[in-house]
């Protein structure tokens, strides 16, 4: 489960500049759907009123047929994963890292999510900046093992719902293809919003939605947006 729904969501950040105008889809429960369009088009403010960052100023948004007005931004951050562009790591090891996503996990699960994410034998490091501060150094992450600490911490969650938010688009060309297959097997089975601005990021998507101008400018599987241009 985790369907969501988006039917009519209408969305300003100022009353005078419209962001959405009416935005309907649905992402089926464990299916992929993917939304791209240009910077500013809208595309992370859709998942901010997801998680109620925002709340819609018409329409409705809902999981498994409950509007997410009814239900508490900590309730929703429960069900809902995210991988965001660039992780930001507490001052902490890596494993306090990934335990962030499940603090009752045990130290076993903790070291499974790292393996299955391929960070397993940094997890005891603490990240650069925090032990600077006591005269030593931390372990300097690149941007491609953020994303994976940040992959570690939602197999560990395991959420039924989960959003990339461009999760791959600060990385160099090798690394986002590497990030890719990693998000690829977290996505499986379960209810994925993929935001990104280039449709040959979310080629294996179910649906893309492309949004422009604060409205749904098309939609189709990556094969038929291709054929379309
Ligand atoms: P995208 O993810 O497609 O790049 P966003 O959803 O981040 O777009 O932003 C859509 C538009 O809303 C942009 O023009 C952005 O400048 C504006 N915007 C985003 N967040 C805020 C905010 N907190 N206050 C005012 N305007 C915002
Ligand atoms: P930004 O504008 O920087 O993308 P957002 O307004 O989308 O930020 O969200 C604020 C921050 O809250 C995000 O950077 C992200 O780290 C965190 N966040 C968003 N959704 C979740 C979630 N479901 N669970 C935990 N943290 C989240």
């Amino acid at each position: 489960n985790g369907a969501i729904a988006f039917k009519d969501v209408h969305f300003a950040y100022d009353a005078a500049r419209p962001i959405l105008k009416g935005i309907s889809f649905e992402v089926p429960a464990g299916k992929t759907v993917a939304v791209v369009g240009p910077s500013g088009a809208g595309k992370s403010t859709l998942s901010r009123l997801l998680y109620r960052f925002y709340d819609v100023q018409q329409g409705t948004i809902t999981i498994d047929g409950q509007d997410v007005r009814g239900v508490t931004q900590k309730s929703l951050r429960a069900v809902i994963g995210m991988v965001p562009q660039d992780t930001v790591l507490f001052n902490d090891t890596i494993a306090y890292n990934i335990r962030y996503g499940r603090v009752s996990a045990t130290e076993e699960e903790v070291v499974a999510a790292a393996e299955a994410a391929q960070i397993a034998t940094f997890i005891q490091s603490l990240p650069e900046g925090f032990q600077a501060m006591v005269g030593e150094r931390g372990l300097k992450l690149s941007g491609g093992e953020k994303q994976r600490v940040a992959i570690a911490r939602t197999i560990l969650k395991a959420p039924p719902i989960l959003i990339l938010d461009e999760a791959t688009s600060a990385l160099d060309t090798r690394t986002e293809q590497e990030i890719q297959s990693a998000l690829d097997v977290v996505s499986r089975n379960r209810t994925t919003l993929v935001i990104a601005h280039r449709l040959s990021t979310v080629i294996n998507a179910d649906e893309i939605i492309v949004l422009k101008d604060g409205v749904i400018a098309e939609r189709g599987t990556h094969g038929e947006l291709i054929d379309r241009d």
